[in-house]
């Protein structure tokens, strides 16, 4: 794993100790924790955070313990998908508690903390290279953040990345080396080529890449009951196994807003769909461990 860490206090002086610490807490605080999945894309609005919610919930009604952290800070949108905007991380016998949906999907997400209409804004000790300290200060906090929280005992720890291929690459590098990668594009020859960008990006980081979801694979049409195209035939190559494909569903749409208060309808498309990707991700992360 990478060190990022915090340069702030003692100059700099006790920078290895400081790493060392807290990779340590970060193994002890995972140690319960099956699989790692960090859910990417090189480009944002494909409905990354939507698949990760829903793959959460896919699992945890098959019985699996799951929770996400949101790794977004920019845009954390996890909170209100999951209807915890004002579920504040508290401190317990084990560490900070994750906060937790009735049906027991762990969430930690910024969103849980900071209003809707504020930025997440991170001290920086640096105007012209701001973007480099700034990320810095992010993985040093993300660092903090998974190795104070009392995660328990998982089957699975989805990751819900923020876009862009080289952010991708920061969190390979910074997440523990065992964290598989699932990446979401929509089906457009512009999103495909982006998103086949990241896998290479990710690979020559060396990453280990499970497959990639076709998200808003065409349209659901209640009316007339019928799936119909949304984009127009895609033909770029993404070398990754297809996981799965998701139609565009209104109704999936407005569970997103509401804070996913209810399953969704097993009756629908969409409901289907994210329930065959859940399987074929679980066959692809058992298949690496056997
Ligand atoms: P990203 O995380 O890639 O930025 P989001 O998951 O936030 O994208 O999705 C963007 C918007 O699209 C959200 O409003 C979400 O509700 C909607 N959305 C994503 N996927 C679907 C889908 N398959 N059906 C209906 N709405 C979707």
């Amino acid at each position: 794993m990478k060190s990022y860490f915090d340069i702030q206090g003692d100059g700099g002086s006790n920078v290895v100790a400081q790493v060392e610490a807290q990779l340590e807490a970060i193994q002890s605080a995972l140690a319960g924790v099956r699989f790692r999945v960090a859910v990417g894309s090189g480009k944002g609005g494909v409905g990354k955070s939507t698949v990760t919610m829903a793959l959460a919930q896919a699992l945890r009604a098959g019985g699996a313990t799951v929770a996400i952290l949101d790794a977004d800070f920019n845009g954390p949108c996890q909170a209100h998908l999951a209807g915890l905007t004002a579920a504040p991380w508290v401190p317990g016998a084990r560490g900070l508690s994750v906060p937790r949906r009735p049906d027991g999907i762990g969430v930690v997400s910024m969103g849980s903390l900071v209003p809707a209409d504020r930025p997440v804004s991170l001290e920086t000790v640096s105007q012209g290279d701001e973007h480099v300290w700034r990320s810095t200060k992010e993985f040093a906090f993300l660092g903090q953040l998974m190795g104070s929280l009392d995660w328990g005992s998982l089957d699975y720890l989805l990751f819900d990345l923020p876009p862009g291929a080289e952010r991708s690459v920061q969190f390979a590098d910074f997440l523990p080396a065992d964290t598989l990668f699932a990446l979401v594009t929509v089906p457009s020859d512009v999103a495909r080529g982006v998103v086949a960008r990241s896998v290479a990006a990710l690979e020559a980081a060396g990453a280990d890449m499970v497959g990639y979801v076709e998200n808003m694979a065409g349209y659901y049409c209640q009316d007339c009951d019928e799936i119909k195209p949304l984009f127009p035939a895609a033909t770029t190559p993404i070398p990754l196994p297809l996981l799965g494909r998701i139609p565009f569903d209104p109704a999936l749409a407005e569970l997103c807003d509401r804070g996913w208060p209810e399953a969704e309808s097993q009756d629908r498309p969409s409901a289907q769909a994210i329930e065959a990707v859940a399987q074929n991700l679980v066959l692809a992360l058992e298949g690496r461990r056997s």
